[in-house]
């Protein structure tokens, strides 16, 4: 397997795209290229991790993220050792800090970290001294998300240059739709943030390359991809929404909403989905639908995430 590795010096942890350069960015996604022709083969392995231990500690529940970085790091020959929170001392009070020491004693090289804290995984990196990989923290950081989703996009269209991404829904509790809005940018898109004006923090149009609005349609017109975001119930505690069918009613990703966008504009999802409320089920299962790809495009990311991060580095 051979790998473009650009000169730029290398960041350590990927906790969100601060110290990350578009040349770094793009080196990922071409990577990513080379692991999708690797999961083609009747071998899909690769010895690129070999002798390295890899944590996934989560803290928070996962279907997606969890079971591709766990493939992927095995995919590359690493041990992978899962730690899941919820079956763990962290039921009988155990601090972040010490169950982070704790596991660290099992020589673990790198850590894979979901948590509902924002800035955990920069603690774990701090507690463990190792990489440290995000796999979403609170409301802040998905970055392995974004990437997936950049990559899908440039798959699509051959580049992200000059393609605009639409994202609908719940902005204000999205790790998602943060870590988009600073990655596409850095690639030359164009990002529109849409939702009510309760889900939509007003300091994300601070961002280079970013716009707000309220009005669904005019965040679709012209997109070259929808994105519709789950309501994030988990993380709400007041009244941001008159009620879910209202909810629905405007911001729904549908056909109808659809037909506003670029003809050839296609749907994304980071799930979970709540079928019907964010989404229709017309549209995750109709002929725009990349949702099925994003999932197979994100075990691809992840291992040249993992490559990047890891290989070649004492
Ligand atoms: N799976 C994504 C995340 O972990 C989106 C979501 O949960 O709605 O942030």
């Amino acid at each position: 397997m051979t790998a473009a590795t650009p000169k730029t010096a290398r960041p350590r942890n990927l906790l969100d795209f601060q110290d990350w350069n578009p040349e770094r960015l793009t080196a990922i996604l071409d990577n990513a290229d080379t692991m999708l022709q690797v999961l083609d083969r009747p071998v899909k392995k690769v010895p690129a991790l070999q002798g390295l231990t890899i944590c996934t500690a989560f803290f928070e529940n996962s279907t997606r993220t969890r079971t591709s970085f766990e493939l992927a790091a095995r995919r590359m020959s690493a041990d992978v050792m899962t730690f899941a929170a919820g079956a763990s001392s962290v039921s009988k009070g155990e601090s972040l800090r010490d169950t982070i020491e704790v596991l660290t004693q099992y020589k673990v090289d790198a850590y894979i970290v979901r948590h509902h804290a924002s800035g955990a995984a920069h603690l774990v990196h701090q507690y463990s001294g190792k990489p440290v990989i995000n796999a979403g923290d609170g409301r802040r950081a998905h970055p392995t998300q974004a990437l997936l989703d950049a990559y899908t996009v440039r798959q699509e269209f051959g580049s992200l240059e000059g393609k605009t991404v639409a994202i609908l829904g719940d902005i204000r509790h999205s790790r998602v739709a943060r870590s988009n809005a600073e990655l596409l940018p850095k690639l030359g898109a164009r990002v529109v943030l849409c939702g009510p004006a309760t889900l939509l923090p007003a300091d994300l149009a601070a961002l280079p390359g970013v716009t707000l609005t309220t009005d669904p349609v005019e965040a679709v017109r012209g997109a070259h991809a929808v994105m519709a975001l789950r309501l994030q119930q988990e993380r709400m505690s007041g009244g941001y929404l008159g009620s879910l069918q209202e909810y629905a009613d405007t911001y729904q990703v549908n056909e109808t909403l659809m037909a506003h966008a670029e003809s050839g504009a296609i749907v994304l999802h980071p799930g979970p989905m709540n079928r019907d409320v964010e989404i229709s089920t017309e549209a995750a299962d109709g002929p725009r639908s990349r949702i099925l790809k994003q999932v197979e495009n994100g075990q691809a990311i992840r291992m040249s995430v993992l490559y990047h991060l890891l290989v070649g580095r004492d």
